[in-house]
């Protein structure tokens, strides 16, 4: 779309500002906690346990794989594991002498009294070069 364009659906944007901007009307919002629940519920149809509060304190490995998580319930072992800890998930792994190609960042947040600027409709913004998004 062109810069006019973007700066119409984000009135705060400066279309002056705008090299190249793309308008993803497809995309959709949605809600964390419900997505994970209907994840975990299609899990639980298929016959997966789920057990929750319980801390993976290592991996276990036998040769080149990994065969099990040491947590503080008992060992658990799996012809897979999948480490899905989010940004702690390198804690895991570096004791093996495997880095995952991510790391934290910190972020800032704002939140701002309802301001007419940003409407209920207000697209999200995602301004790459500056690693932000509205
Ligand atoms: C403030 C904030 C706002 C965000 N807003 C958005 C947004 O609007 N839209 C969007 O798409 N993304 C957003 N994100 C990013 C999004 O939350 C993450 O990308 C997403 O949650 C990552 O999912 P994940 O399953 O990989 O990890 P996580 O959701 O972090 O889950 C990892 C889980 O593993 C658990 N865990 C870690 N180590 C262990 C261990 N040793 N034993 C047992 N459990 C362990 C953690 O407790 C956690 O529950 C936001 C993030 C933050 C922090």
């Amino acid at each position: 779309m062109t810069a006019d364009e973007a700066s119409q659906r984000a009135p705060w944007l400066n279309p002056e500002a705008v090299a190249t901007a793309a308008f993803m009307p497809e995309d959709g919002f949605i809600d964390p906690y419900r997505l994970a629940m209907a994840y975990a519920h299609s899990a639980r149809m298929q016959g997966a346990i789920i057990r929750q509060g319980v801390a993976v304190r290592d991996l276990r490995r036998q040769g080149d794989r990994i065969t099990g998580v040491v947590t503080d319930q008992g060992v658990v072992y799996a012809g897979c594991i999948v480490d899905a800890a989010g940004a702690w998930a390198n804690r895991l792994t570096l004791p093996l002498g495997v880095g995952l190609p991510i790391t934290p960042v910190r972020s800032q947040y704002w939140i701002t009294a309802p301001d007419p600027l940003f409407p209920r409709d207000h697209p999200m913004v995602i301004l790459p070069d500056a690693s932000a998004y509205s």
